[in-house]
Parts: C-alpha cells; structure tokens; sequence
C-alpha cells in the first residue's frame, strides 16, 4: 500500500472513531512520518501477543516511541482526545495484555534501546525496547550479570519485563525482575513525566512506587527508562538431571531440595512436553520418562559438587529412575535449551491455552496431581513445565484440532486449574500477568477489598481508563 492509500485509510478510521483526520494529522506532525504507522498490513502485526487472545481491536495507529518525549505526546493527545493507548514491547506476552484496541494507540518501544552501564554502582540504565538477551550481553562486556532470564528472554524486552515483573529459570536462587529494579521514568495518562527511584543501593524516602509500577502491565504508566541493579557475573554451573515415573513423585523430589537449598535452578517437564520437544528438535530425550527435573548449582570449589550430591540424593530418595551430572556448561547448557523450548515445541502440535498457576510449595505434589485430574476428567491433553523450584507451573493446554465441542471443555478446564490454585492459597500468575485472559478470575484471588483498592489507585492515575482497557481490571 502506498503512503497516500494508507494515509486515506488512516483518515477513514479517525473519523469512525471520533478522532478527526486533522486531530490524527496534528499528532503525526508532532511525531514524524516514520513513527505514526497508519497502513492495515502493518497494524495487522501490532494487534496481538504471543497468547493471541480473541477478538482484538483493529487499532487507529502505532506509534513507535523513540524517547520519553514521544510517549508524553501520544499521552498528552491520547487523554485530550479520550484515545485509549496499549503500551507494546516485543509481544511474547502469554496473556493477551498487549492486545489492541479499537481505535485505539498501540505504543511500541522498539525503538527505544538505548543502554548505559556503570561498573562503579553496579546498574545501568536501559530503555524499555531492548531485548532482555541484550541487557545481559551489554552487562556481560563489564564482568556483571542481569539475572532474571524468562525462557523469552532472546525475544522479549526489558520494558515487557518490567511491566509483567518477568520471572524465569534462575528467578528460584536471584529473584524476579522488581527485585533489580532501582528506578524508572514513567509517562503517565496525562502525560506527565515522572522520575521515581535512582542508582542508588538504599532509598526508603516516600512511598514504593517503583515498586507499584513493576508488574502493572501497562495500565497505570508507560515505562520509558528503568534503572536496574546489576550482580557480578554468574560462577559456572553444575547441572544434575532427573528422569522421574510421574509427576507427583517428581514434585516430592522438588519439595525434598528446596527445603535444604537454594539451587540456581529447579525446573520441570513432564512426558507431553518433553515429547513435543523431542519431536520438534531430536536432542535424544528420553521420551519415555513420566517427568524431568533439571538443576543446577552455582556455588564455587567443592560446595558446588557438596550441593550437585545432595541434589542426585534427592532426586534418587524420591524414585528417579536415572539421574545424570555434569560439569560441562555446554551440556547443561543441552538441557535448558530444551526447557526453554518448551512453548513454541507444544505450538508446533496445537494451539495452546497457557496457564501460570503457582502455588505454596507445600502444594506442589496436590497441585500437579489435580491438574492430571482436570485433564482425565474433561479429556483434554495438559502438558505441564514449571519453574518448580518456586511453585510456579505452566500447565498447557493443548488443541490439536479446532472441534467446537473440545474447545469448549478446554475453557472449562482453563478456569478450572485457576480455581484449584485459588483454592490451594496459590495464584493464578506467578510470571505472565492477568493479562485480558485471566481478568475474570482476578477477584476471586485477591478478593473484593484488594480490587477495590487496586481500582482506586487505577483511577487516581488513569482516570478516563485510557491505559490498556480490558487488562487485570
Ligand atoms: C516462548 C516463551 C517463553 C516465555 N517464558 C517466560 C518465562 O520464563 N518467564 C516469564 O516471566 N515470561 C515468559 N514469557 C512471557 C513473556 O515473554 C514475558 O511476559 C515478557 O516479560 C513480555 O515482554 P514483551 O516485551 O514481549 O512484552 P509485551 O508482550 O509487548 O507486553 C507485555 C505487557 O507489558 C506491557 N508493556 C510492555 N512494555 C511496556 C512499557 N514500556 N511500559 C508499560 N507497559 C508495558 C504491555 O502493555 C503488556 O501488558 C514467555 C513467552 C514466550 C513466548
């Protein structure tokens, strides 16, 4: 399509939308040619995430940020024009919370990816487009490390991160993303720019709203700069593997490490996604195990084969069938690719309904037992990973086909396994965010004086809902 034929089509849109074509032109002159995108092949690419939630909108335009001013004018203009804006990374969300709205802004920051290292205070200074991969490449060329490391962490962006408070593999021994995060420059609804936190290791003046804005997935601010704290680099690892006749007892063997140690690793796949993995990439999986586990221990000289023992004891008093170490990083290194491949392999067989249920570790082994019971019941495959080591488990749902009669049971056993997380005093997101998917089941974790407080502070810094409408609220 040519500039002036989408410029038309774009006009077109203002109108029906009750932004006039000169309004839209008005913000386009304020921004470029190059950063308003107007054309339906390319907006086509910006109305859904990872999760491909239904029904999105087919948005006005997209704006891609490239500084902090950018975002205050598509604001500025958005809330004098009642536009609602969707915030977008890298779209590997698995909740639907950046899915377009009609007529709306979708407001990337891919073009935001500067980065800023200071050795001497150990942070750096990011902006929110640059991949979470390059974060820890910038980082690495200093000695230091950027722990958190979502399975997407090659096709994700900091800003994403920040904004869903990304976990991942290491996340059970360094934490989740808001526990590096130091700073952070935000937008608000009505433009205003406000800079909450510094490179500095201690502050306790005023409120926590670093902290407020770290997982609010795009509905209280856009995040245009983030200072984050940064660890010196990782020690190399040691990795044990465990093959496992179930789930369950695998869950025993989970509960058996972490109440001794903290291994930089504790993650999980049961037989559904190991063969998904195995047949999408031949890496000689044992394709007839019930489950694995895969850890690793960081600690240096003789702790770190202390700990790699203590982690093979417990995977073999907990009924492993097989369990192999190594030092070799590269190995390892085999497995976690593996992991890690777990989502896009099980794509590759069906589309897929993700889950991100966690629960208290007690609850694990009852956890993954009625997740099985859920799938037998309503016939429908679940495949199940997990970052076991916190509570964290990715039951997958998978449609091979699209009969009308198993999609249906599949809504009912999604909803199901968030209830029995609920109900084990768990969550229904450890990592992914609410999102529009899991909206509906948001009050029935946190209750109705928790959404009553979250919807007051929603509307004290969003007051005509124009940040991401539909999302957690
Ligand atoms: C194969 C695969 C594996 C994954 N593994 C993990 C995992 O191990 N751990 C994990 O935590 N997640 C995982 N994810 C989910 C996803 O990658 C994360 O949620 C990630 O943090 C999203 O980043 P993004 O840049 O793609 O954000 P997007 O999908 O673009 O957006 C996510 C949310 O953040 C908001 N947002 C984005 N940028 C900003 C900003 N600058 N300011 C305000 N709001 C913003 C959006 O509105 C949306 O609500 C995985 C996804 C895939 C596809």
């Amino acid at each position: 399509m040519s500039a002036s034929t989408a410029d038309s089509a774009a006009d077109h849109d203002a109108a029906s939308h009750g932004v006039t074509a000169t309004e839209l032109h008005e913000l386009r002159a304020r921004l470029g040619d190059t950063q308003l995108l107007t054309d339906p092949d390319v907006l086509e690419g910006y109305r859904q995430d990872w999760a491909k939630a239904p029904d999105p909108g087919m948005p006005l335009a997209v704006v891609r940020a490239r500084a902090t001013e950018d975002v205050r004018e598509v604001m500025r203009w958005a809330s004098t024009h009642g536009v609602p804006v969707v915030p977008r990374g890298a779209g590997s969300g698995l909740s639907g919370g950046a899915t377009a709205v009609e007529g709306g802004i979708v407001l990337s920051t891919e073009l935001m990816r500067a980065i800023e290292v200071d050795p001497v205070t150990r942070t750096a200074t990011v902006q929110p487009g640059l991949y979470n991969a390059e974060v820890k490449a910038a980082v690495a060329e200093h000695g230091l490390w950027y722990p958190p490391d979502p399975s997407s962490y090659e096709i994700c962006s900091i800003g994403g991160n920040i904004a869903t408070n990304a976990g991942g593999l290491c996340c059970v021994k360094y934490g989740v993303t808001t526990d590096y995060v130091l700073g952070m420059t935000v937008v608000l609804a009505d433009g205003t720019v406000v800079r909450l936190g510094g490179a500095r290791l201690k502050d306790t003046a005023g409120l926590s709203l670093t902290k407020l804005f770290v997982g609010s997935e795009g509905t209280l601010g856009i995040v245009t700069e983030i200072i984050v704290r940064l660890l010196p680099e990782q020690p190399p690892r040691s990795t044990v593997v465990g093959i496992f006749p179930d789930v369950v007892a695998c869950s025993e063997a989970v509960l058996a490490i972490t109440s001794r140690i903290r291994p930089a690793m504790l993650e999980f796949m049961d037989n559904v996604s190991i063969r998904a993995v195995e047949a999408d990439l031949r890496m000689g999986l044992d394709t007839s195990a019930g489950a694995m586990l895969l850890a690793q221990s960081d600690l240096t000289g003789a702790d770190r084969a202390a700990e790699t023992e203590l982690i093979s004891e417990a995977f073999r008093a907990n009924g492993a069938t097989e369990v192999f170490a190594t030092d070799d990083s590269d190995e390892g290194e085999q497995f976690t690719v593996a992991r890690r491949a777990a989502f896009t392999s099980l794509g590759k067989v069906g589309s897929l309904l993700l889950e991100d249920v966690g629960v208290p570790l007690p609850a694990l082994p009852q956890l993954v037992a009625g997740i099985e019971e859920i799938s037998a019941r309503r016939d429908i495959p679940i495949a199940l990973v997990a970052h076991a080591g916190d509570g964290n488990t990715h039951p997958i749902i998978v449609l091979e086909d699209d009969d009308p009669d198993r999609a249906a049971r599949a809504q009912l056993a999604f909803g199901e396994v968030m209830d029995l997380a609920i109900g084990m005093g768990g969550t229904i997101t450890g990592e992914h965010g609410v999102g529009r998917l899991k909206a509906p089941w948001l009050p029935a974790q946190l209750g109705e004086d928790v959404m009553d407080l979250s919807r007051r502070i929603k509307t004290a810094l969003d007051p005509h809902g124009i940040l991401n409408p539909g999302v957690m609220f």
